[in-house]
């Protein structure tokens, strides 16, 4: 008999949909899941306007009573504010419309409120759509907490045609992470017998080599190759739902991303930012970096610090303080220990600084 076994749980979303000009069947799937009760939407004010409308017009016509709520910054206030709106009245399920930080508020909102929630991103611009956790300010820490996975999800491609490029390009830094985030993943498991789950990690690796693939079909702009890497995205949120943390998509491209966050906010995308921490890390894994950077710059994401508005001092640094951003997070950087010398031997090597 197997003792001492802690359950392994798996919270995945029940349907996924993807497909050209559906935003107005979002209607048809709450019914779907059998959700009863009003919804609640959330989503932001651009967001409201190219999504958010439709979404409100597609349930109402389904009989759905909605409320709506314009998020702004992806605060803890923010979700604070959504719950107080919540409690006024009974809801059956929160819908978040957006390019990912309203996603984040309707996916901890709607956790807080015992409800579930559909997600309906509108720009592939990461992976926290599907993923059950979000990532959040005020939460005293710069890495993502546990939410819950989406219920649903709902992706109108002519939307995510239509959203900027430098989006999808930080999408595909977020998907090229997952390079070196399983190879920091199996290294703990190997180091600290941490859980470690094949089919999770092959999950991960799948989605970043098939995005490689398309690089030159995302690069242009290509529907399909969009597709791709929103199919990507979605299985990157699946194999965390698997592996029951964010270790198959996040690893210490991530904690250099997370540290750059603190030591200058909002200076580039999540996803750019790990795109180019996953060229820095590819090379301390003995990885082929270059490959990791060719397709970067074919789909026009960043490859080095002015590409994500960084001087080489806040690179450096980032570097120093990436290994303490998440204790715990075991990773290359904690075998590297780079110091100002080798941070920036590393930099330079890989081209993130000239
Ligand atoms: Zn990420």
């Amino acid at each position: 008999m197997l003792k001492n076994v802690k359950a392994h749980r798996m919270q995945l979303p029940r349907e996924v949909m993807v497909g050209d000009g559906i935003l107005d069947e979002v209607g048809a799937l709450y019914k779907r899941l059998g959700l009863r009760g009003p919804a609640l939407v959330i989503s932001g004010p651009k967001t409201y306007d190219i999504a958010g409308r439709e979404v409100v017009r597609s349930l109402s016509e389904w009989g759905i009573e909605v409320s709506t709520i314009v998020a702004h910054e992806p605060t803890m206030e923010e979700v604070r504010r959504v719950e107080r709106a919540a409690r006024g009245g009974h809801v059956g399920a929160v819908v978040g419309v957006g390019g990912g930080s309203k996603i984040d508020i309707a996916k901890l909102a709607a956790s807080e409120l015992g409800v579930p929630v559909i997600s309906i991103p509108t720009a592939a611009s990461h992976d926290g759509l599907s993923s059950p956790f979000a990532s959040l300010k005020g939460l005293n820490r710069p890495y993502s907490v546990q939410a819950q996975a989406p219920i649903g999800v709902l992706v109108d491609m002519d939307i995510i045609a239509e959203s900027p490029h430098k989006l999808a390009a930080s999408g595909c830094g977020d998907v090229m992470a997952k390079f070196t985030a399983v190879r920091d993943w199996r290294l703990a498991h190997e180091r600290n017998g941490e859980y470690y789950g094949d089919y999770a990690a092959s999950l991960a690796l799948m989605s970043a080599r098939l995005v490689a693939k398309n690089a030159r079909r995302i690069g242009s702009g290509a529907r399909e190759g969009l597709r791709v890497l929103m199919e990507a995205l979605i299985s990157c949120g699946v194999a965390m739902s698997i592996a029951g943390s964010s270790r198959p998509c996040s690893g210490s491209e991530h904690l250099f991303s997370h540290a750059l966050d603190v030591i200058r906010p909002g200076g580039a995308l999540h996803g750019e930012q790990c795109g180019v921490g996953a060229i820095m890390m590819a090379k301390l894994h003995g990885l082929n970096w270059r490959k990791i950077r060719a397709v970067l710059a074919t789909i026009g994401a960043p490859t080095d610090a002015e590409g994500i508005s960084a001087t080489p001092e806040q690179v450096v640094r980032a570097l120093i303080m990436a290994p303490d951003i998440r204790p715990g997070r075991y990773t290359i950087l904690n075998e590297a220990r780079l110091d100002e010398h080798k941070a920036l031997k590393l930099a330079r090597s890989t081209g993130v600084l000239s």
